[in-house]
């Protein structure tokens, strides 16, 4: 490997990743551990497009599909198993991470040759014989529209419900900074193919159970306020998760209002449950929480980053806000 080559000079090419995908028979489409609507609606897309060319294809995945998911044509193929009678050259299409380990510990060895990388994340290791990454796409999602373009795949009202759906989640409904005119039209474009916008937008955005509504309520009781008004944290614990009747799964609103707060320039989310702490970070622009997260291990955008801290949470909350102030805080 060469050591400080840029993205731009190492990334694949539309046509070469078009080509191997042409070329091989069977696939894996791999999402991460944690899924959201990105990585598992531009996995469901590419594999149903597949599918319609001939192709097997299985999908990966370490966890179960969240309930809010559970909509998505597809997502009810998704395991963790990997059949036994796979042929050893099908290639694995990761979707919306920037390193294997995203994937979990249950990702059987693979031999570099058979990945495909399809990501936009910021500092994409480029762990794949093909890295199709893109960082400048709003989602993995649209990184996929165009292989599909170079391959004439219709979008159907499938693919259509599961390129949109990727849109939502990482444009946050259409509300950060990556939503531009070209991520509308296309938006548009998908609706016209047959994809609900309004149904996505109830089963992501809406539809929140009554304990994840509680737990927000909690969560927001516990945040704190610093750097003279410019970052809001807080956490949530195993307690706070028992008290309200909750779940993983019913933090994910939480993040946004600690980031929301007049003046807050960086927000942390501690999950202090499942053992080791995950962390969310998000920006309002000014500070690179990629940056922040990747000083701990960790990766994702400029505005919305995560990572795993393995300690305490005074310890984790002390580290956290160091690598903050590390860019700019
Ligand atoms: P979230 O806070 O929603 O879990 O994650 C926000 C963003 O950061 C997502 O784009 C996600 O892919 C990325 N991210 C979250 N956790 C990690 C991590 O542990 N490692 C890396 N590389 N990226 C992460
Ligand atoms: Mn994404």
């Amino acid at each position: 490997m060469i050591e400080n080559v840029t993205q731009e000079q190492t990334a694949s090419t539309t046509d070469e990743v078009v080509a191997e995908l042409k070329k091989r028979s069977a696939f894996v489409m791999v999402s991460h551990v944690k899924p959201d609507g990105d990585t598992l609606g531009a996995g469901l897309a590419l594999g149903i497009a597949l599918k319609r060319m001939g192709k097997r294809v299985h999908y990966f995945q370490q966890d179960p599909v969240p309930r809010n998911l559970r909509f998505l044509p597809d997502s009810d193929e998704v395991a963790r198993e990997i059949p036994a009678d796979l042929p050893s050259d099908a290639l694995w299409v990761f979707g919306d991470m920037s390193d294997t380990g995203r994937a979990g510990e249950y990702l059987p060895e693979l031999d570099r040759a058979n990945i495909l990388d399809i990501d936009h994340h910021l500092g994409n290791t480029h762990f794949g014989a093909l890295n199709y990454v893109i960082p400048t796409e709003c989602s993995t999602g649209t990184c996929v529209v165009r292989l599909l373009r170079e391959m004439n795949c219709k979008i159907d009202r499938d693919i259509a419900t599961c390129i949109l759906t990727t849109i939502m989640t990482d444009t946050g409904g259409f509300m950060h900074s990556n939503t531009t005119p070209e991520v509308l039209n296309l938006s548009a474009e998908l609706m016209l193919a047959g994809a609900d916008k309004e149904q996505i937008t109830e089963e992501i955005f809406a539809n929140k159970r009554f304990a994840a509504i509680r737990l927000l309520g909690r969560a927001l009781e516990e945040a704190r306020i610093g750097h003279d008004g410019r970052y809001c944290w807080s956490y949530v614990d195993e307690e706070m998760l028992k008290e309200c009747d909750a779940d993983g799964e019913d933090t994910e609103e939480i993040i946004g209002y600690l980031r929301s707060v007049e003046g807050v320039e960086a927000a942390a989310l501690f999950k202090n449950y499942d053992g080791d702490i995950r962390v969310s970070l998000r920006s309002s622009g000014r500070i690179n929480v990629q940056a922040a997260a990747a000083r701990l291990g960790g990766g994702g955008h400029f505005r919305a980053s995560g990572l795993t801290f393995v300690g305490s949470l005074p310890d984790a909350a002390k580290a956290v806000e160091e690598a903050l102030v590390a860019e700019g805080l």
